[in-house]
């Protein structure tokens, strides 16, 4: 078989070597940031008292919340010199989270990508239209980099402007893409409304990812569109795409174990799951040099696939992700808390203490919809200044959570009201549906 990288030809044993001496070289580097070496002191570790890959079980967990207290800089282990881009991860109040990488890690990223793009079957001779958005999101510049490293004569459409997205696929004879799902399902619709065969543009492979999706979802997008969809797992903590990635045989991600390690926890006991258990994955990166994460909680829930995988690859494979160990859902590639939501809301005198937010899909978009209770005394007003308040939370919510929603004022005591825990967001968006 063909490889992009030799590590994909690794045993186990060169697997795990690899990994010790990694995680002691970023053992060492995290030492130059403050917050980490409090930490691992304070824990008793330093690179020589790691003396096998079970000593991992001493560092303490990372969490977003650690990220964005160290916000803007906390978690650089270089001279500030070094660094040559930052990306930043939505769907935090306040400080976001701030990723750096330095020229090496750019490098090293673009490797790692590649060879994603490689283990799905992409080669130099494919023409790879990347439909995502360019900027602090890391699906445009990160697959970007991975797909010109690989050699594929490469497009940086972005995202929006369907007609002129359909037309480049058409006319530069595009046969891969990278598209979240929800897109490639409203970019089929879009082309058969053109009055063209979605199964007849040129494109073979689609890298669908970024989002949580079904086994369904991905059937779906593969016959309307007639592709080979491959599922493409990553996050802004951990450079971005190219951390998990299907190979052809389409049945899980492997995780590339010589840049991350990967553990599988309970999110209540902080104890590991046996493999095959679903969990939450937490990782380490073993390569990073500008901002390397120890023991890094996703709070994404997956499981480790034990049989090994018929493409010869020892990697370990995780499976499509599950759900969530918080309550961050992601809409149109943006991560939302509702928490952001109920600040926003609650800013408003006029807004009471219920209110509804729910994920829909209209005409194969999916929308966020938020229905919020008012006082009697603002429901009387006249239409005018409802509008007006209407307008005016979308756009404040827009501010916060990068989506627009739509703004249902609604009277007090209208919406359901639950026994026990609040029911806050309801998800009736088609992806989730399996028909
Ligand atoms: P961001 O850092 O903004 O790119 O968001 C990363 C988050 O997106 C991850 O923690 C996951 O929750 C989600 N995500 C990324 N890729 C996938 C995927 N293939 N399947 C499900 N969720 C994904
Ligand atoms: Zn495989």
């Amino acid at each position: 078989m063909e490889f992009f990288d030799i590590a994909e030809t690794w045993d186990r044993k060169k697997i795990e070597e690899t990994q010790l001496t990694r995680l002691r070289t970023t053992v060492e580097r995290c030492m130059n940031a403050p917050f980490y070496a409090e930490r691992l002191n304070k824990a008793g570790i330093n690179a020589s008292s790691l003396k096998s890959l079970d000593d991992l079980k001493r560092i303490p967990f990372t969490t977003k919340g650690d990220l964005r207290s160290q916000y803007p800089y906390g978690l650089v282990t270089v001279p500030h010199a070094e660094l040559v881009r930052l990306h930043a991860s939505s769907g935090t109040t306040g400080s976001p989270v701030a990723v750096h990488y330095t020229q090496e890690d750019l490098n090293a990223w673009a490797d790692l990508m590649a060879r994603c793009l490689h283990c799905a079957g992409i080669r130099k001779t494919d023409v790879f239209q990347n439909i995502a958005g360019y900027g602090l999101f890391t699906g445009g510049l990160g697959i970007h980099a991975g797909a010109e490293r690989l050699g594929c004569l490469t497009i940086p459409s972005g995202t929006g402007n369907t007609a002129r997205q359909i037309k480049f696929l058409q006319d530069f004879n595009v046969t891969a893409v990278h598209i979240i799902p929800s897109y490639a399902m409203y970019l089929a619709g879009k082309v058969e409304e053109a009055g063209l065969e979605p199964r007849e543009l040129p494109v073979r492979k689609a890298v669908i990812g970024a989002e949580p999706h079904t086994e369904e979802i991905r059937k779906k997008i593969e016959y309307m569109l007639g592709v080979d969809a491959y599922n493409s797992y990553g996050l802004s903590e951990m450079n971005g795409p190219g951390v998990a990635f299907e190979c052809t045989h389409k049945n899980g991600m492997h995780v590339w174990e010589d840049a991350y390690i990967v553990e599988i926890i309970d999110p209540d006991t902080l104890e590991h799951v046996p493999d095959g258990e679903v969990g939450e994955l937490v990782l380490t990166t073993l390569t990073r040099r500008g901002m390397p994460i120890l023991r890094y909680r996703t709070r994404d829930l997956t499981r480790i696939i034990p049989e090994p995988c018929p493409c010869g690859r020892v990697h370990c494979r995780i499976d499509r992700m599950m759900g969530r160990s918080d309550d961050m859902f992601i809409i149109k590639g943006c991560n939302v808390y509702p928490m952001q939501i109920e600040q926003v809301l609650m800013s408003y005198p006029e807004v009471e203490k219920n209110y509804l937010i729910t994920l829909e899909t209209v005409n194969d978009v999916d929308e966020i919809r938020v229905q919020v209770e008012i006082n009697d005394q603002i429901f009387v007003e006249d239409m005018r200044a409802l509008t007006a308040l209407q307008k005016n939370m979308a756009r404040q919510l827009s501010n916060e959570i990068l989506v627009t929603p739509k703004i249902d004022l609604v009277q007090r005591n209208s919406l359901p009201v639950s026994e026990g825990k609040a029911v806050r967001v309801v998800d009736k968006r088609k992806k989730f549906k399996t028909n």
